[in-house]
């Protein structure tokens, strides 16, 4: 019997185990604040925002959301995280990516201060990752040690392959997976789109984490009987639904699904997960900020 891992309820769960920590946060007046910022017109772009602030809503978060237009100059997007940065009311800095063309990316990431860097992307939050004290875990890949915790997979000693290698899910998952410490302690190997033979390592994986954005690229005669599956991708595809398309993952469900242990649907698996961790990294990151205890799920 396959498992089907509910992001939705995992991701529920750790909403509401965060509401203690806010509550002792307002107790001692401070609410928890996250500022999103959107310099884009690309429509996914503006839902994920959206999401987030709704999110912040729902458990009481302060959302506070600051649009630039995607051809205003790129002093603009560094002169508003300087002013985020210099907010006490703002514990949590998120600039959505991707930023336009004309603005330096790695100044962006560089820009906030890593106490409100709540994405864990700048380089002394990477740093602090890898070198085993996380500040804040990046979201995707904590939220999936998350759902390999609520799901008993065994990662100790387990053979793990991380399909992509990107700075925001591919190597973060890795070096979680890799850490000595609970939910790590994998023998992890990265595959990518120079990978020769992805299929011949897949084959020994008891954990697959697949993050490359290619449709539908595992497929389920390429896993071991058993394994953990967690699909990361959302692709949307031509499909003849109401919108034109539909979403689907980086692994090809229905076969994949025989084979697998334990598998995440694509939507309702990691997606959920990477917002809750969101806002968790947020209640930590108020926490942090005024020296109230907060407990955290
Ligand atoms: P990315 O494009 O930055 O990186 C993709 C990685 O996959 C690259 O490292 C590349 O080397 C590798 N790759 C590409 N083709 C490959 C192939 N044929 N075989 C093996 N590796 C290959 O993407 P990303 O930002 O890491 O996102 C990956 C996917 O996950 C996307 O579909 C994205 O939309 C999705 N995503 C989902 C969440 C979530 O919360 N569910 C969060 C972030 C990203």
């Amino acid at each position: 019997m396959t498992t089907l891992i509910d992001g939705n309820e995992v991701a529920a769960e750790i909403r509401d185990g965060l509401a203690d920590g806010i509550e002792s946060l307002k107790a001692e007046g401070t609410t928890p604040g996250l500022a999103t910022v959107l310099m884009s017109d690309d429509p996914a772009s503006e839902t994920y925002v959206s999401m987030k602030q709704r999110d912040c809503e729902e458990v009481g978060i302060n959302g506070i959301h600051v649009e630039l237009d995607a051809d205003a100059p790129a002093e603009e997007l560094y002169d508003t995280i300087d002013d985020l940065n210099a907010d006490p009311e703002v514990h949590g800095i998120l600039v959505q990516m991707p930023v336009p063309d004309h603005v330096d990316k790695r100044r962006v990431l560089r820009a906030i201060d890593p106490v409100k860097d709540v994405d864990g992307f700048h380089p002394e939050n990477v740093g602090r990752m890898v070198a085993g004290h996380a500040r804040y875990k990046p979201c995707t890949p904590h939220g999936i040690q998350k759902l390999l915790e609520a799901y008993d997979v065994e990662t100790e000693g387990a053979e793990a392959v991380v399909v992509g290698r990107s700075d925001i899910v591919g190597k973060p998952m890795t070096n979680l997976l890799i850490q000595k410490a609970p939910f790590g302690n994998a023998t992890t190997t990265v595959c990518h789109s120079r990978t020769k033979d992805l299929a011949g390592h897949l084959a020994d994986a008891d954990i697959v984490v697949a993050a490359a954005g290619v449709p539908e690229l595992v497929t389920g005669d390429m896993l071991k009987e058993g394994a953990t599956v967690v699909d990361v991708g959302i692709n949307r595809v031509d499909a003849a639904t109401e919108k034109g398309y539909e979403l689907v993952g980086d692994v090809e469900f229905e076969s994949a699904e025989e084979v697998a242990g334990k598998i995440t649907p694509v939507p309702g698996g990691v997606g959920p997960m990477t917002r809750a961790m969101l806002l968790y990294n947020t209640v930590k990151a108020a926490g942090l900020q005024t020296d109230v205890p907060v407990d955290l799920p």
